[in-house]
């Protein structure tokens, strides 16, 4: 007889959000980091590979560089994608949408996003997309 209309909680608390905010600005400087050194590694390579070129066209150390060029390019890829994926997260938390599944709107929940800050997706919406 108490409180028939149960109020939704909020999926999380506005301390939670400062949390998870933290782990999500923590996250991004490393990646940052990461990718500096990732571009200043294909500058390398691209030195390398421009300077092959320059000497012999058939230089035997061609298809190495292309697979290291390959390689590190992907690497600089995935980086770019969780940077962009971490972006997307902090401006969730600034418009109050950070913590809901962004297929169904149901709560992704404080685990799921303890493990993956970054989550757009619940777990079970995650499972049926992969
Ligand atoms: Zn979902």
């Amino acid at each position: 007889m108490s409180a028939p209309d149960r109020h939704p909680e909020p999926v999380l608390s506005p301390a939670d959000l400062a949390h998870f905010a933290g782990l999500l600005r923590q996250r991004r400087a490393e990646l940052e980091g990461e990718l500096a050194r990732q571009g200043a590694s294909l500058a390398d390579v691209r030195a390398a590979r421009s300077g092959a070129d320059a000497d012999d066209e058939h230089d035997p150390e061609g298809p190495t560089l292309s697979d290291e060029w390959s390689l590190r390019a992907g690497v600089h890829a995935e980086l770019t994608v969780a940077l962009a994926a971490i972006d997307a997260a902090l401006a969730r938390i600034d418009d109050g949408s950070y913590g809901t599944c962004l297929r169904r709107g149901e709560p992704i929940g404080r685990e799921r996003l303890q493990a993956r800050p970054a989550a757009e997706l619940c777990i079970d919406c995650a499972r049926e997309q992969s």
